[in-house]
């Protein structure tokens, strides 16, 4: 165990989470190998976009620790030692995350979206955030696209640049919430195709999806939740064909 937590990306450790008197997030531990693509699934409600913002620290725990990379924090419960806007910066650099809606700056162009964060975060200089910019739009099919602004694309070609923007960053872990649920169907798949790059290229990933057929040929492995416990994890094919629980069960039920 001590040399499987030695290769793990992610290490969460007794999360806890609380808005008000709502414990939304109770005692959450969680290993992911690096290069692992996670799936984490559950009925509405359940906590995972607040997981995926506290790996984030979009969301600040109450209790608990988080490891991502070489990058740890500890959270005691009290709030006089929480970490200072460096240290958040330095912890948030480390993980790209990619929302249901796609947040892009809409005075800019494509290109200028994906520049913005190397050049303002980490300071590239603007030749070097050029060519990573298009090298990344070039990745994700929208190399012709670098000088339109985001109200003339499509929802799909939207979130492409959203990933790519996210690559940017050149982060070790990549968050997706539900980033395929505000689309026409018609273009789930050119935004799936990019996912599933990225898993081959090795990125190691935790994805929120509805889409279960994608999870199951694309995730290692599946994390379950409910009301704030993780209820049920293990190999993406082995939790999704046949689930122990009978909550896991008539979750995947309404997809088979
Ligand atoms: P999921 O992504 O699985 O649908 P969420 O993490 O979004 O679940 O939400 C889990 C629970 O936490 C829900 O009951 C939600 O209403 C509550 N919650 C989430 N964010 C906040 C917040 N900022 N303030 C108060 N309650 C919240
Ligand atoms: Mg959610």
């Amino acid at each position: 165990m001590k040399h499987a937590r030695r290769h793990a990306m992610i290490d969460i450790h007794g999360l806890q989470k609380s808005f008000g008197d709502h414990m939304v997030l109770k005692d959450i531990h969680m290993h992911i190998n690096k290069g692992a693509v996670v799936a984490l699934l559950g009925p509405s409600g359940s906590g995972k976009s607040t997981l995926l913002r506290c790996i984030n620290l979009l969301t600040i725990p109450d209790k608990g620790s988080i490891r991502v990379g070489s990058h740890e924090m500890h959270y005691s419960g009290d709030a006089t030692r929480l970490p200072g806007d460096r240290a958040l910066a330095r912890f948030r650099a480390n993980t790209g995350m990619v929302f249901q809606h796609f947040n892009l700056f809409p005075h800019m162009t494509v290109l200028q979206n994906v520049m913005e964060g190397p050049l303002t975060v980490l300071r590239l200089p603007k030749a070097q955030a050029r060519e990573r910019a298009q090298a990344l739009l070039a990745k994700v099919g929208l190399q012709d696209k670098v000088d339109q602004r985001p109200e003339q694309l499509s929802g799909g070609q939207k979130q492409r640049v959203a990933i790519a923007r996210a690559l940017a960053m050149q982060p070790q872990v990549m968050l997706f919430d539900e980033v395929t649920s505000a689309l026409d169907p018609e273009l789930v798949g050119e935004v799936l195709g990019v996912i599933r790059e990225l898993a081959l290229d090795g990125m190691t990933m935790v994805l929120v999806t509805h889409e279960m057929a994608f999870a199951r040929e694309v995730a290692d492995q599946v994390v379950f939740m409910r009301d704030g416990v993780v209820l049920e994890s293990g190999p993406a094919k082995e939790v999704i064909d046949n689930p122990q629980h009978s909550a896991t069960q008539q979750f995947f039920a309404r997809y088979h």
